[in-house]
């Protein structure tokens, strides 16, 4: 954990000493990184002492461990365990810190008509994702991936019983890669608000949640490019909103001159095909994180209808031409600076 404490108090000493300590507290930012979900997570507190803003931290730094113990889908933990368990057949009590993922995820799997699938986790390892370095080689062999498919792993094989979970389909292993940051994000800043941190923001590589704001404006954030360099648009968020991104042009295997992105179909059992990266902006960080996987699938010509079905209120998407697709309301919060895409296509209201 790296802290930097950085008083950015620009007041004059002619004001109060009231008034002064005022405008000390939220003109001071207190700035952390921790190194989480293999990225870094920036941290940047406002309106807090330094004594508070380390504790508040400190607590966040130890949720996120115990998130990336127990929700790992392959690393020895509590996710593992249940997947071990799971073919079986047999009812396996899972924690309340685990529960809730699957329950969500099942509401999502259902709004996202199956394209956000945390069931195909042995798809997902045998196109060997399962692992921190980038797989290599040739695809694995198609009879091995309709296998799969012809298995159907669905969410809703799940069933829940209080805190028991057992499976109709020995195909289902769950993987929350494309969930689980989003929202751990949303804990993130709940736990910061119990340390009566109400203005933060909380980056991870990207993908973020903010509370409060910066000072006398909104905190204001970089939207994730897709081709994977720097920012394509900065945009003001509002208090407690997050904004989530996924992309197929991060993590891939490559193999004579293709790619294959880590983002699947779980209808076809192969990576998503079209190039393109999905931005969503929601209160609820989780389902962000499940829509922006569930749209990048979907692609710039299936969104829509994917998007009205989980009661999105702000999505864009971007192809690999650079062409920008949005609904209005996000089109009036998007700011590309100097690089207005050369198309913009804006939808029907959501
Ligand atoms: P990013 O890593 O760019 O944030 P996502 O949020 O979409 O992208 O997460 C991708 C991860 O989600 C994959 O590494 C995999 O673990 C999982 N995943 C891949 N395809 C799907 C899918 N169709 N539904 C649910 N999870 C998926
Ligand atoms: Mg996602």
């Amino acid at each position: 954990m790296f802290h930097n404490f950085s008083p950015q108090n620009r007041c004059i000493p002619v004001l109060l000493l009231a008034l002064l300590t005022a405008c000390s507290d939220s003109a001071t930012e207190y700035s952390s990184h921790l190194l989480i979900f293999g990225t870094v997570v920036d941290i940047k507190l406002r309106g807090v002492g330094e004594r508070r803003a380390t504790e508040a931290v400190a607590a966040v730094d130890e949720d996120f461990q115990k998130m990336h113990r127990d929700w790992h889908a392959w690393k020895p933990g509590e996710l593992t365990k249940l997947n071990r368990s799971l073919p079986a057949g047999e009812p396996h009590s899972v924690s309340a810190f685990l529960l809730p993922l699957i329950t969500q995820s099942q509401q999502l799997f259902e709004q996202s008509d199956g394209l956000f699938n945390p069931a195909i986790g042995k798809l997902i390892a045998l196109w060997g994702f399962h692992s921190d370095d980038l797989p290599s080689g040739p695809p694995p062999p198609s009879e091995a991936i309709a296998k799969l498919v012809a298995q159907v792993p669905r969410m809703d094989d799940l069933e829940i019983n209080g805190n028991q979970v057992r499976s109709n389909n020995p195909a289902v292993d769950l993987d929350f890669g494309g969930f689980a940051k989003g929202y751990a994000l949303n804990i993130a800043i709940d736990r910061l608000r119990e340390f009566g941190v109400d203005n933060a923001i909380i980056n991870a590589g990207g993908d973020l949640c903010v509370s409060g704001r910066h000072g006398d404006r909104p905190w204001r954030v970089g939207v994730r490019h897709p081709q994977g360099q720097g920012l394509i648009a900065l945009v003001d968020t509002l208090d407690g909103e997050c904004v989530l991104t996924s992309g197929n042009y991060e993590r891939y295997r490559e193999h004579a001159g293709v790619r294959y992105p880590h983002i699947l179909d779980p209808r076809d059992g192969l990576p998503v095909r079209h190039i393109a990266s999905a931005t969503v902006i929601d209160k609820d960080g989780g389902a962000a994180d499940a829509a922006a996987t569930a749209l990048t699938v979907a692609g710039p010509k299936d969104w829509y209808p994917i998007a009205k079905q989980m009661k999105l209120k702000y999505v864009m998407l971007v192809d690999e031409d650079g062409t920008v697709y949005m609904n209005p309301a996000m089109a009036a919060r998007m700011d590309f600076q100097d690089h207005e895409p050369e198309r913009i296509v804006v939808s029907d209201p959501l």
